[in-house]
């Protein structure tokens, strides 16, 4: 075995909230060093979220384009070069590399490349990229090492090698069909793009509905505003086999309420759920404690079984968002000045990026009704916000949910233009406990469509007479 080397702070896997940490404790003077075994950054700007958005936004062209002269723009026949899409993508991930590489110079912290595995408290073997090995101590050891896509164990699956978002962010064609399997955000961010490229583009969903966690009436409208496309939506679908290659063709046996149909594509691309990277790396050796789940063990200040290791971002069974990582990263900064912050009642928004967008944050109906809390709901169609007399963005509707006996703001959901920015305005609105008349009366600027919040909160209904 290599000699240990021994490092104050030692970070596994450089995601969000681990490399935060890393350049924080660095530049605070601390001996540190990340373990990162391939995204210089982690999933988020290599792989997940902003080259996804990245290619969302040259489909987002592509539908502009289409439908161009519907705005008085006249095109001539319009092509989508995929290699393009793809090249302004990497372009971007290494733009973003290069200045994650600039943060480890600038703040001090070490990055190792190579893969990390623990072989005795806070001990860490790493195999290195370019070969040979290194074991490393730390004082305080913090593990960010995020998760995988996983591969539902269907018949066939596997052995018709589907893309997972990895993979479908590297296409350099059009799939003539592709199939996503899975009807959460992920797989309906890709199907839409896709869409939008060229592609037909089929969605199976096991549940009953699209977007499980939201509301019906939320789920019906994406639906409706995905099959507007001309995307072929399945849900409460079970595939029961998979024949075929991935790039090829594919046809898959899937059963719905109307019984079993094959549906024939040539790209499979599975949005199906996510594994935590927690096997294989010596959890056990490093007295690390799993959930039932295989997320690591921790408290709501992030402290994992063992003295001195704290895990962080979704490993730790965090809401899986990078803002959220990095909120992980605030409360262990924070604590380990002397605070005393903890992981319980977070707000957490969170954004769909389909066009238009659906955003969320605090309580859905169903959550209210689950919880036993009473609410009040207003709601207003995207189409009143007067906005959307100008872009012709009329899609969806802005819904929220009040205290049912006080005036407090609970919950806001909204499919529409800009939904990810009007909810910002609402999340700070109830961060600061402001009752919800104090966003219906404020003078709101004239035409955003933030503007709709008035409207919005005109119409929460009067409370019930006791
Ligand atoms: C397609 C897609 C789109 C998404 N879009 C959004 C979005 O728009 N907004 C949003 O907020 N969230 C989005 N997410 C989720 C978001 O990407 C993650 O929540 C976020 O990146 C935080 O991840 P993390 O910090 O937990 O770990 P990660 O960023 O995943 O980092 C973990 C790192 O650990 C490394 N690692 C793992 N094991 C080892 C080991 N043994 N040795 C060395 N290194 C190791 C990995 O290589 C990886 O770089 C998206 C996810 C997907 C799949």
């Amino acid at each position: 075995m290599s000699q240990p080397e021994r490092y104050e702070i030692l970070v596994l896997g450089s995601g969000a909230g681990g490399k935060l940490l890393a350049w924080h404790m660095a530049r605070s003077g601390r001996k540190t060093t990340v373990v990162e075994r391939r995204y210089i950054g982690g999933s988020c700007p290599n792989i997940n979220c902003l080259p996804s958005k990245n290619e969302i936004w040259s489909a987002k062209v592509a539908h502009l384009v289409h439908h161009a002269a519907q705005f008085g723009t006249v095109t001539g026949p319009v092509a989508i070069n995929m290699a393009t899409v793809r090249q302004r993508k990497r372009d971007m991930v290494d733009r973003l590399i290069a200045a994650h590489l600039d943060n480890y110079k600038t703040s001090g912290a070490e990055l190792i490349m190579g893969a990390g595995r623990f072989v005795a408290p806070k001990t860490l073997e790493v195999r290195l990229n370019d070969g040979g090995m290194r074991v490393l101590v730390g004082d305080q050891v913090f593990l960010n090492v995020g998760t995988h896509a996983a591969i539902p164990s269907v018949p066939g699956l596997e052995a018709a090698r589907p893309l997972t978002n990895i993979e479908a962010l590297e296409l350099d064609y059009l799939p003539p069909h592709l199939i996503v399997l899975g009807g959460g955000y992920v797989g309906l961010e890709f199907a839409q793009a896709y869409r939008r490229f060229g592609s037909r583009v089929t969605v199976i969903q096991h549940g009953p509905q699209l977007m499980d966690r939201e509301d019906p009436d939320v789920a019906n409208e994406v639906q409706r505003i995905l099959s507007d496309e001309g995307i072929q939506v399945l849900v409460g679908a079970e595939t029961l086999h998979v024949h075929g290659r991935s790039g090829k063709e594919v046809s898959l046996l899937v059963r719905t309420t109307s019984g079993e149909q094959t549906i024939e594509g040539t790209d499979i691309l599975v949005a199906a759920g996510r594994i935590p990277n927690t096997t294989g790396i010596g959890l056990e050796e490093a007295g690390v404690e799993l959930d039932s789940r295989g997320y690591i063990r921790v408290n709501e200040r992030l402290e994992t079984s063992a003295s001195e290791v704290w895990a962080l971002g979704e490993c730790a069974g965090s809401p899986q968002f990078t803002h959220v990582s990095e909120h992980d990263f605030r409360i262990v900064r924070d604590n380990l000045a002397g605070g005393q912050r903890s992981t319980r009642d977070r707000l957490v928004p969170f954004c769909m990026f389909i066009d238009p967008p659906l955003a969320r944050v605090g309580l859905s109906e169903g959550e209210a009704q689950r919880q036993g809390v009473t609410v009040r709901v207003a709601r207003l169609p995207t189409s009143a916000v007067l906005r959307t007399q100008t872009t012709d963005e009329q899609q969806g509707f802005m819904k929220a949910l009040v205290g049912g006996s006080d005036d407090r703001i609970l919950g806001f959901t909204m499919i529409g233009a800009e939904a990810g920015e009007v909810m910002a305005a609402v999340q700070t609105a109830m961060l600061a406990d402001l009752p919800y008349p104090r966003l219906r009366d404020v003078i709101l600027t004239h035409p955003t469509m933030a503007e709709g919040l008035g409207s919005l909160f005109s119409n929460v209904p009067p409370r019930a007479v006791q």
